[in-house]
């Protein structure tokens, strides 16, 4: 992959494989900072632009070509709020896609909470190299679905794979994906409302008390 020794990102975190956020087994970006504010996001601790790590984006392209590309289907990028930091985003997604080592196969799905007029008005640069894109911002009072938190959030097809992969969003439901990482316990994926307290009010049936949590 090229190097790209001017440009740094700030993320919370990355994780191989996800399988909750896309189609397929895939590599996940989360962005830190995010300014939007939606009551009842269940991300809060991305939303501090000052904290997470800042990550350089050589290291994170090494972190990637060490991954099996040959078994990953996508990568998805979400946050936290991946357009508040669009000069990072625009090459991060310019060089993915220049890169010998990433299969025609391999889509790139970004979230965002901002409109997508907003988006396609401003970002052209970056839609350029995405497959799909997930709009607006999240509704509490709003019943998810596939990929999507909130029923007003839209999905853009912004490619042939991206069309073939999630035009059918309607009839596909979501699923949560736990990992362990480090200290902490994650839990990836769109959560239908009501899910994360019953989980925990599941695992204080157990005996487990969770202790700092990001919803
Ligand atoms: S845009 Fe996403 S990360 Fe930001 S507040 Fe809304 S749901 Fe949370």
């Amino acid at each position: 992959m090229k190097s790209a020794p001017d440009t740094t990102l700030r993320i919370d975190s990355l994780q191989w494989p996800v399988t909750v956020l896309g189609y397929g087994a895939r590599i996940g970006i989360w962005f830190q900072g995010c300014s939007i504010g939606c009551p009842g996001c269940c991300a809060k601790h991305t939303w501090n632009a000052d904290e997470g790590k800042l990550v350089a984006l050589t290291d994170l392209l090494a972190w990637i070509q060490h991954l099996p590309l040959d078994e990953v289907n996508g990568v998805t990028i979400t946050g936290g709020e991946p357009f508040e930091q669009p000069a990072a985003l625009h090459r991060l997604v310019a060089e993915l896609r220049s890169s010998v080592d990433f299969h025609q196969d391999i889509d790139i799905l970004c979230y965002s909470g901002f409109p997508w007029k907003r988006l396609s008005q401003r970002h052209g640069d970056i839609l350029q190299h995405l497959d799909a894109v997930i709009a607006e911002p999240y509704v509490e009072k709003l019943a998810s679905q596939w990929l999507r938190g909130s029923g007003n959030q839209t999905m853009h097809l912004l490619s042939a794979l991206g069309r073939d992969r999630y035009a059918k969003a309607s009839k596909r439901t979501n699923g949560l994906q736990v990992v362990v990482a480090g200290d902490d316990i994650r839990i990836i994926g769109i959560p239908n409302r009501g899910d994360l307290e019953r989980m925990q009010e599941k695992l204080a049936g157990l005996g487990v008390v969770l202790g700092e949590k990001s919803w």
